[in-house]
């Protein structure tokens, strides 16, 4: 019989094919299951409206209002432009704006009619703003049968919500409904449910689409949650299990010469405690039979890219290929020049492998590869394209995880039909309980040493009105030798964001440090390779003196003379992005500076996280304080990309209460049973399937789609 809940999503009433093939597109909604696990990622609370006299100025939360429009204007040119409504109830009035505003929009709001406003309110010279509301005819809303008390609101593309109006998606689920309800089989026995206070699969989709009251909608959620994190763990410690009984890893049996040699002759500094410790993890792992998947998390500037590099010595010395992938084509070719100058004069055979190598280049690295001529390939994702067949793949180095999804990493494996070794690197630091938890597939090591000499970085917070006095503080480094970067969040104004432009800094920049004096370089993600390579030189030979940047340069680069790190619209990143920004500089000897600017009026939250960052340096601590912090999602974002699984409704941040538990549960259950065999597990071994047409291209929708506020 073929699943209900594989069917098309174009023969949900009211969907039909235009709109299933942008769903398709645009939000990975191909078959009615997905569509039935497409859930709200908020709620309006239709019973709380509040009068405009009434909003709190000091909280940040989603409001409702209900609002008479009584005018709108247009400012500014071009893409910039930007859209005001104004809106009045009995107690005040209220500013709506839009950037990059079209003339539709305006046609969508009435002056003299009443709408339901839904949004965050701001606050500026005590008058109440709101940018991008969502926003409803009060008389549309009210006609809406009243399934609920509270209205989902879905994760949804510009296209999509365009297509479909903010209840579009209440309404498909209205369909849906009654084609699925007595199809949902609950992977959960009774004594199961009982035993975890859980409630049925079935009450679970339905609260979680038109929750009945606040207090079902949370027991929905928490079951949803509870099955979603239950689930990643019996995939994770099954997979763990099995990888240990397999016993089919490549043998590194000696310590060769490459090795010994690298050690006594190269090496230009004594490793420190922490390197050498996980240098001996590796060769114990690699010369045990077992297959090593190694989680190495260290901070910025702790020296991981020579722990890689020894161990793919050993695997060389032991007859075997190794690789090292890059998140960027930067960072690729800046680990090739690093190794290669590093390697001088040993006989490896090195090749480099990315998106911009030539035709004919490439076609040699790829025969070298294959004939057994490359020793150490260095590259990004190139590295894992089809074409690209190692004779003898023994050693996997995957630098800075979080860049990588794991379906990435786990076609390297695929690459031989032995599986080799897996290092995986990240400098974000991942609190420990939550990288076992996740990465519960990968074994971890720490280095929590930095080298040698190192003076801790000074951070300090400005605003604006200091911009005369940190032009003058550049400039006296500049004098000193010293080099500089100022990263910007945005490459150009137009988005629908206030936030500092790199093209309006590179403006100002180049006014306030004219050449020749002064050079300035610029790098960011829209550039072509040569050009950004060309500039990435220019810096580093020390031709120029400021670098202007996006986050293209956050991983990895390395330039020991840069001095100062300058993070305009510092509010915009999250705690683990600047702690990474700030590792860029403070690699040589020198006194190092990371300038933090801001808007004068920001957040609560980002005033702590900019707070910690001039307080600590720990990027472990700096972790920690984000799970605290919570919002800014950061940790879990690596989550998100870098964990195996895609989540749909747990946040493993948020809900690190439900991960512990279901962690502990899942080791219980599997230490009973592992194999699921029995009876009573029977649900929970379909739960490890992966379910038909979840994102099966393995990208990820973020929870926060359209949330542009
Ligand atoms: P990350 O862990 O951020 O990848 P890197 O591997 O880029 O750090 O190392 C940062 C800098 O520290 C490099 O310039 C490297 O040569 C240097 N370094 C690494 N290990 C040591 C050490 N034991 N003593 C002194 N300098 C070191
Ligand atoms: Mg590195």
């Amino acid at each position: 019989m073929a699943d209900v809940f594989d069917s098309d999503i174009q023969y949900i009433p009211g969907v039909g094919e235009a709109r299933a093939r942008l769903l398709g597109l645009d939000l990975n909604i191909r078959t009615v299951g997905d569509m039935l696990h497409h859930y709200p990622h908020r709620y309006i609370d239709r019973t709380k409206v509040y009068p405009i006299a009434e909003v709190p100025e000091n909280d940040s939360a989603l409001i409702q209002l209900r609002a008479r429009v009584t005018g709108y204007h247009f400012a500014g040119q071009g893409r910039g432009k930007r859209l005001t409504v104004t809106a009045e109830d009995n107690t005040g009035s209220v500013s709506l704006v839009w950037f990059r505003a079209t003339r539709w929009m305006e046609k969508r709001f009435e002056v003299g009619r009443e709408y339901v406003i839904f949004g965050r309110p701001t606050f500026f010279n005590d008058r109440l703003s709101m940018r991008h509301p969502e926003m409803e005819l009060v008389e549309k809303v009210l006609s809406q049968p009243a399934e609920s008390m509270m209205q989902g609101v879905y994760p949804s593309s510009e296209k999509v919500s365009k297509l479909l109006g903010s209840n579009g998606f209440t309404a498909i689920m209205g369909a849906l409904w009654p084609m699925v309800k007595d199809y949902i089989a609950d992977p959960f026995t009774d004594e199961f449910r009982a035993k975890h206070d859980l409630m049925p699969l079935r009450e679970a989709l339905y609260n979680i689409h038109f929750p009945q009251s606040a207090d079902l909608l949370k027991r929905a959620q928490y079951r949803l949650k509870f099955e979603e994190l239950l689930a990643i763990q019996l995939n994770i410690q099954s997979r763990r299990t099995e990888r240990l009984a397999k016993s089919n890893g490549f043998i590194f049996g000696k310590v060769g010469t490459l090795f010994n040699r690298f050690y006594e002759e190269k090496l230009p500094f004594e490793l420190t405690g922490a390197q050498k410790r996980v240098v001996k993890e590796i060769r114990r792992d690699v010369a045990s039979g077992f297959q090593m998947n190694r989680l190495l998390q260290g901070d910025v500037g702790s020296g991981k890219t020579l722990v890689a590099l020894m161990a793919m010595l050993l695997s060389v010395d032991n007859g075997f290929q190794a690789c090292m992938m890059a998140p960027t084509e930067i960072l690729a070719r800046q680990h090739f020049a690093t190794l290669s100058r590093m390697l001088q004069g040993l006989p490896v055979r090195m090749g480099i492998l990315t998106g911009s190598s030539r035709v004919r280049e490439r076609r040699e690295v790829l025969a070298g590869i294959s004939e057994g001529r490359v020793d150490i390939l260095i590259g990004t994702h190139a590295l894992i394209e089809d074409g690209v067949q190692f004779s003898n793949l023994g050693f996997v180095v995957v630098d800075e995880q979080h860049r990588f999804g794991v379906r990435q990493r786990a076609r390297l494996w695929t690459k031989n039909h032995q599986p080799p070794h897996v290092l995986v690197m990240t400098a974000t630091p991942i609190p420990r309980t939550l990288a076992m938890t996740l990465y519960g597939d990968l074994d971890v090591s720490i280095i929590d040493e930095l080298p040698p000499g190192r003076k801790p970085i000074h951070t300090s917070l400005y605003t604006d009105a200091a911009r005369l006095r940190l032009w003058g503080f550049l400039k006296q480094e500049i004098a000193k030798g010293r080099q500089v970067y100022v990263v910007y969040p945005l490459i150009r104004d137009s988005e629908a964001m206030d936030y500092k432009s790199l093209e309006d800094g590179y403006a100002a920049i180049t006014r306030d440090f004219p050449p020749p004096e002064y050079v300035t370089t610029i790098c960011h993600g829209q550039m072509r390779p040569d050009d950004k390579e060309e500039s990435m030189r220019q810096f580093k030979t020390g031709q120029a003196h400021i670098m202007v940047s996006t986050t293209v340069i956050e991983v990895g680069v390395d330039v020991p003379n840069a001095s100062v790190m300058v993070i305009e619209s510092a509010e915009r990143f999250g705690l683990s992005q600047l702690h990474q920004l700030r590792g860029r500089v403070g690699r040589g000897a020198e006194q190092s500076y990371c300038i933090l600017m801001s808007k004068h009026q920001i957040s609560t939250v980002s005033k702590q996280r900019l707070q910690a960052m001039c307080d600590t340096n720990d990027g472990f601590q700096l972790a920690e304080m984000d799970l605290r912090l919570r919002g800014a999602g950061d940790v879990s974002g690596t989550m998100q990309s870098g964990s195996t699984f895609d989540l749909k409704i747990a946040n493993p941040t948020a809900d690190v209460q439900i991960l512990t538990h279901t962690r502990d549960l899942a080791a219980a259950i599997l230490e009973s049973d592992p194999r699921l065999e029995a009876p009573m597990h029977a649900g929970l071994s379909n739960l490890m399937k992966p379910k038909a047409g979840v994102n099966g291209d393995g990208s990820w929708i973020t929870k926060d789609f359209s949330a542009i506020s």
